[in-house]
């Protein structure tokens, strides 16, 4: 590198490190700069290794400042109305005096790469208003890691104020369960006049449900909609009851209808109350609290052996040797078991 660039290498690299200092972040986050909390969740989604520690940091400062907000997943399959309905509701929500935060998974599309979200211009009108924010996570190749981020940037927006955070993810894959294990609320957004099988809904996305919401319920559609909600009550009705005592109910609603977005935001009140008055609110986030311990030490204990010196080469050896029909599959973990973790142990 020659002396200039090599100044200038310098340069960009302080200037990041102060952008990205995370005792300055949560300062911003906490007086409520929207700026540093983007920059903030950039720094949680990081993948370099010296980020690792302040995002760590960061995250430890909002920690005592995190909790006091309503969260609430959203899902349904692309196409069902969630960006309408975020847009919709977030600007009910907004009219009730909340602060809302609109955080999206968005597993991309292995085989095009593309984004299922879609590149169109999302909530226009909420990303406008000062009370929201708005963030789509970037498509990650690990699930886990995607969801865990997106669960620790939800207590940076109620560090920085916001005290309703949506979690939007698309309804087709395994994003439901980790977005059921951090929001309080989980709400399914279906369309009538599909079977749900044709949705790809799985009976357990159903069951996950506090609300299931029948969309675009407006002009001709109105008594389609109706239908599929009776139809959907009734199969809501054959599900055990919950341990909380909340039990999921279907309603229809068009985003175009800014009563039904009261509708279903007094569903959601009705909830909270019920929950904190029998203090299954507190306990489903002690739990919740206690399976992404497990997950995240799943997700360390994996990354740091697959990390080890030799493990991906060896792994590429095994697996051609399994094709060659040399090995069993179980031989070939065992067989990486015992030269990685036994080895390791000792
Ligand atoms: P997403 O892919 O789930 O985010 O779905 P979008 O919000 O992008 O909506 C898909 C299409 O359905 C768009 O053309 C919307 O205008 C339309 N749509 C969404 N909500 C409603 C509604 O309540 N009523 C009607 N008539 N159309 C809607």
């Amino acid at each position: 590198m020659k002396g200039d660039q090599l100044e200038n290498w310098l340069n960009s690299r302080k200037k990041r490190k102060e952008l990205y200092d995370p005792q300055k972040l949560f300062e911003g986050i906490r007086a409520g700069d929207r700026h540093a909390l983007a920059r903030g969740i950039t720094l949680l989604e990081s993948r370099r290794k010296e980020d690792a520690e302040a995002a760590a940091h960061l995250v430890r400062e909002c920690l005592p400042f995190s909790g006091n907000s309503i969260r609430i997943g959203i899902t349904g399959v692309p196409g069902v109305g969630k960006s309408t309905f975020i847009e919709s509701f977030g600007l009910e929500l907004i009219e009730r005096k909340k602060k809302v935060a609109v955080l999206a998974i968005d597993p991309s599309s292995e085989k095009t790469g593309g984004s299922i979200l879609g590149d169109k211009t999302r909530m226009e009108q909420l990303s406008l208003r000062k009370e929201a924010f708005i963030r789509p996570s970037p498509a990650g190749d690990s699930l886990g890691g995607v969801a865990r981020k997106t669960r620790e940037s939800i207590f940076l927006c109620e560090a920085a104020g916001f005290d309703a955070i949506i979690v939007e993810t698309v309804g087709v894959g395994q994003s439901e369960t980790s977005v059921h294990s951090m929001v309080d609320f989980f709400l399914l957004l279906m369309l009538s006049g599909a079977g749900d099988e044709l949705q790809g809904i799985k009976r357990g996305i159903m069951e996950m449900a506090d609300l299931l919401l029948v969309t675009k319920a407006d002009g001709e559609n109105e008594k389609t909609a109706e239908k599929a909600r009776r139809t959907y009550q009734n199969a809501l009705h054959l599900f055990p009851p919950n341990s909380n005592k909340w039990t999921a109910e279907s309603m229809k609603v068009s985003a175009f209808r800014s009563e039904d977005m009261s509708a279903v935001w007094e569903k959601i009140d009705e909830f909270c109350k019920l929950t904190t008055e029998n203090l299954s609110f507190s306990h489903n986030r002690k739990k919740q609290d206690l399976y992404w311990f497990r997950e995240s030490l799943k997700e360390m204990i994996l990354g740091h052996i697959y990390g080890m010196e030799g493990f991906q080469e060896r792994m590429n050896e095994l697996e051609a040797m399994l094709g060659a029909g040399q090995l069993s599959s179980f031989g070939a973990a065992e067989e990486m078991f015992k030269e990685f973790i036994l080895k390791w142990r000792r």
